[in-house]
């Protein structure tokens, strides 16, 4: 698998295609595939906070989300073929899915919105099989019989949209009842698929400004964005370290380059 390193942590650095194949084939061959989707926000929490980059480290396949996580990686001189969107990953998902005959499980979100979504999903992808949704508000007392429930839901493909960094840890506490199945972080998407939530227009993504639609739409996501420009100055910093360590190796070895 194709992946370069971006402060330690290995992204997968191929298409969208290369990366539906990599979980499928995971599952084919009847290992867990841990899917983690960083936005700019969580790739500096990774950074910032050594639990939550050794959680990202627990995943099969790390996808980066959001365009800040592409500019993080050019400022490193990191080779990221472009941001992979969880979303659009989940509903590549769920195409193959419905053709293969592989069952869906919805967890998280408010209560309803995971059967909004699986409808929406099935009149999308027709044949789709979802063998279970559960909302993502439960004690901690509920949490084994949840992973319990998903172990044994017959589900070939798991999407955990509680929120990071709650939906990592949940993945990577359960991955033996996870084994053989892809199990999907996912944060907000069931939002969207359900329709309580909208994508940003065509427009937005192709000039790669959805998080400003994501702002306008929910202002109170401000203080999380504001930690973005952190990142880019994390990126810079990395830099002139990596620049002082390797010389011409810069960008390529270290924090950053080829994992
Ligand atoms: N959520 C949940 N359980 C929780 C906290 C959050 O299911 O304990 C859900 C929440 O309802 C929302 C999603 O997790 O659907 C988090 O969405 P957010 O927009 O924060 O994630 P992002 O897409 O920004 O990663």
């Amino acid at each position: 698998m194709e992946t370069v390193s971006l402060f330690g942590l290995p992204f997968y650095s191929g298409n969208m295609a290369g990366a539906v194949e990599v979980a499928f084939g995971r599952l084919r061959d009847g290992c867990r595939c841990a899917v983690f989707t960083p936005n700019a926000e969580i790739l500096r929490n990774c950074i910032e906070d050594e639990a939550m980059h050794a959680l990202a480290l627990q995943a099969d396949l790390l996808l980066p989300d959001g365009i800040g996580v592409v500019k993080a990686a050019q400022i490193l001189d990191v080779p990221l073929t472009g941001r992979l969107p969880g979303v659009d990953f989940a509903a590549a998902l769920a195409k193959r899915a419905a053709c293969e005959g592989v069952s869906l499980y919805l967890f998280g979100a408010a209560p309803g919105v995971a059967e909004r979504a699986a409808e929406n999903l099935q009149s999308t992808y027709p044949g789709l099989r979802v063998c279970g949704c559960r909302n993502g508000y439960f004690s901690p007392q509920e949490e084994e019989q949840i992973a319990l429930d998903i172990a044994q839901s017959g589900a070939g493909i798991v999407f955990v949209c509680l929120g990071s960094p709650k939906q990592e840890a949940f993945i990577a506490a359960h991955g033996q009842a996870f084994e053989g199945k892809i199990c999907v972080g996912l944060g907000g998407s069931l939002d969207v698929f359900a329709g309580t939530v909208r994508r940003a227009p065509a427009l937005f993504i192709r000039l790669h400004a959805e998080w400003l639609y994501r702002l306008l739409c929910q202002p109170t996501r401000l203080k999380r964005m504001l930690r973005i420009p952190g990142l880019f100055a994390a990126a810079r910093k990395e830099k002139r370290r990596l620049k002082k360590e390797g010389g011409e190796n810069c960008g390529k070895t270290g924090g950053a380059g080829r994992a």
